[in-house]
């Protein structure tokens, strides 16, 4: 960034700065004699009411508002007091944000399907309309049309403090009336939105386009591990076949070439030309790329076979920057919750940074996690390598190879309508009953994914979630069953949190790492719904180490993420290059504090592979939040003897309820790492004994 940039950012920032300063003295006058006559007009009963509804409006009152007199004259006029008028208020409030949410919901999904779905080459028009936010002025047409300021006169606003401290003593109506006051709590232009929808879609297409052709990886002496036609996105892909192949005899070497490859996008180090193209061999180890020796895969278009050398230029690290520079706009529209950072720890996940990260620690730091690692290694038959963070043979999955499972989802599910038709059976054997699995399958559509997979959910009653999953031409994959199980399970919370919930206005779950626990109770009975036997009382120990050694990962990909968020705002003015320098040096700090003492190597990199990293913005912490809260529900699941379905349905009907009275009024405890840390030391016990 040149000097004359970083002031034109200063002054930007003032001026943001000056937009977003409180009350004017005329409209604190205005205020006070609004007040009065409230009190006036009803009774002292409604007081505290009154100064709070008041004080809500003029604190986001600005000029373009109108002057002191609307003011008033909004304030005055708008109060509804308790009882019918604002029993009715509610009710209305809550049924037109059903509505305006659930359209927009339903029209966005429409726009993105060219860039969402796999329906033949994203053309330039697909990505203007999947960038193109429809939604992103309803925040400026609500405070323009004055109906936000009608709902912050009458329902109150709460800090996280507050909702945590009296949170558990509320009626659900009380919570709905935070939630509804909630969503007006900030006020951040339309063209600020619009730039981080922006940074966020362009970051996600990049993502969805880096792919690695298996194939064309060749080794010094010229041999290619890989079969024909393997593509794997990165990350989710080349991390699921590094761990398929712990049931390969051959594996290792295979494994070591993954990583290999991680290591070198992390560093960006990887030939651009190697990037989503099968028109070139590459030996991840030299570095050096050819012209491809074989065809086995059609190229994307404006791919060439020139074996070009350069390395990617940081360009990982300029999509995450751009992310991080949108989002920083809207900071001085956001004064209780001046960063990315807050607003994602605070507003969009509550429970606050500091907590995650001393739950994070708590698993790290254990001295479990040593012990586990030697019992790896002992299982494993040789020494441990980096990679071995993904270790999964302590899941029963690792008896059978992954083309042994290929085999069984591909003659099952050769399209994705085939997968539609089976959801009924699939639910009533994860425990649902019949009319509850015909329900909620007549509540998921089915779609063909380009991504890995997603789950995309409804925002009114009588819409439908969208299960995107990604079927090949012969049929699905058992990594695309396994994440279609996991996005299954989205979609069950999905309808039940909205089309069954008492309050629309409690939509969903407190946080995406919810959503995650749910998801993954479900996918981790995946094999089981294919017929394969349940695990036994011996595995199902295995499988709390396994739950173990995964949020342990995670939890230090989490970490990585978070310390280069912090190091984002320490440098806001960092070139990609800079930002990559670090994000390699917090990777390597993190791995050497944590992982180097027991896989043994240091300096490595492996943790800042994640995907969502680059496109997210600090998403992450959810994945090890959503193993520690997962964790606490599947046992909440495993202690009680009748079917999972009804119960199931009574937690996702607890609804955006903060973590932590969520927690507590679905499984009785609130979030800890304790249980999982208990549960795996007792487990290492059994699994260790001779
Ligand atoms: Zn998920």
């Amino acid at each position: 960034m040149t000097d004359s940039h970083a002031l034109v950012g200063v002054a930007l920032m003032l001026l943001l700065a000056a937009a977003v300063q409180g009350a004017t003295p005329e409209v604190e006058k205005a205020s006070a004699e609004a007040k009065q006559a409230l009190r006036a007009s009803h009774g002292d009963s409604e007081a505290p009411r009154i100064d709070r509804g008041v004080d809500q409006v003029a604190r986001l009152w600005r000029a373009e508002d109108g002057d002191a007199a609307a003011f008033k004259e909004l304030v005055t006029s708008e109060f509804l007091p308790t009882g019918e008028a604002l029993d009715g208020g509610f009710q209305r409030f809550e049924s037109a944000s059903e509505s305006v949410n659930g359209y927009f919901t339903a029209m966005i999904r429409d726009l993105r399907r060219g860039v969402d779905l796999d329906l033949g080459p994203v053309t330039s028009l697909d990505r203007r309309l999947a960038a193109w936010n429809s939604a992103s002025h309803i925040s400026d047409d609500m405070f323009g049309n004055k109906l936000a300021f009608v709902a912050l006169l009458n329902f109150p606003l709460t800090t996280l403090d507050e909702r945590m401290a009296k949170g558990m003593d509320w009626s659900r109506r009380q919570w709905a009336e935070t939630r509804l006051a909630g969503q007006f709590q900030t006020r951040v232009p339309s063209d600020v939105q619009a730039k981080i929808t922006a940074a966020y879609s362009a970051a996600d297409s990049y993502i969805n386009d880096y792919n690695v052709y298996m194939h064309h990886l060749v080794t010094a002496d010229g041999r290619r591990p890989f079969p024909a036609g393997l593509r794997l996105i990165t990350h989710w892909n080349l991390r699921d076949e590094l761990k398929a192949r712990y049931a390969d005899k051959g594996g290792l070497e295979k494994q070591r070439m993954i990583a290999r490859v991680m290591e070198r996008i992390v560093r960006q180090e990887i030939p651009a030309a190697a990037v989503n193209n099968p028109l070139v061999d590459w030996n991840p180890e030299t570095n050096a790329v050819t012209k491809a020796g074989v065809k086995d895969a059609d190229a994307p278009a404006g791919r060439s076979d020139e074996a070009k050398a350069d390395r990617e230029p940081d360009e990982r690290y300029r999509q995450w920057l751009g992310i991080f520079q949108a989002e920083r706009v809207a900071d001085p529209f956001t004064p209780d919750n001046p960063s990315h950072i807050a607003r994602r720890f605070n507003v969009n996940r509550e429970i606050p940074e500091a907590q995650v990260k001393a739950l994070f620690e708590s698993m790290l730091t254990s001295p479990l996690g040593a012990k586990v690692g030697a019992l790896i290694q002992k299982r494993l038959g040789r020494k441990l390598e980096p990679f071995d963070i993904w270790y999964v043979g302590f899941k029963p999955r690792g008896q059978y190879t992954e083309a042994e499972l290929d085999a069984m989802t591909k003659k099952r599910y050769p399209t994705p309508e085939a997968y539609a038709k089976d959801i009924p059976r699939l639910l009533r054997d994860l425990g649902f009953s019949e009319e509850r699995a015909r329900f909620l399958a007549d509540h998921i559509v089915v779609d063909p994914a380009r991504g890995a997979g997603h789950a995309l959910g409804a925002g009114r009653r009588d819409d439908s979630a969208h299960l995107r999953t990604r079927v090949g031409k012969d049929g699905m994959d058992y990594k695309g069953y396994n994440i279609a199980v996991h996005e299954m399970g989205h979609n069950v919370e999905q309808v039940f949190s909205l089309t069954t919930i008492d309050h629309t206005l409690l939509q969903g779950v407190p946080n995406t790492a919810f959503t995650e626990a749910l998801a993954f109770v479900f996918q981790a009975r995946d094999l089981e719904l294919l017929g394969l036997p349940k695990p036994e009382a011996k595995d199902q120990g295995l499988l709390v180490l396994d739950t173990f050694w995964q949020a342990r990962e995670i939890a230090g990909v989490a970490l990585v993420d978070m310390s280069a968020w912090r190091w984002l705002y320490d440098h806001p003015d960092a070139t990609p290059t800079q930002f990559r320098e670090a994000v390699v040096g917090i990777a390597k700090d993190v791995w050497n504090r944590h992982y180097a003492p027991i896989l043994g190597v240091k300096d490595i990199t492996l943790l800042a592979i994640y995907s969502h990293m680059v496109d997210a913005g600090l998403y992450t912490p959810d994945y090890p939040l959503g193993h520690l809260i997962a964790f606490q529900v599947k046992e909440h699941f495993r202690k009680r003897s009748e079917p999972m379905g009804p119960e199931f349905e009574r937690i996702c009907q607890l609804g955006a309820l903060t973590p932590d009275a969520w927690m507590r009024k679905a499984v009785g405890a609130p979030l800890l790492a304790e249980p999982l840390l208990q549960a795996a030391a007792t487990a290492y016990e059994g699994a260790s004994k001779p």
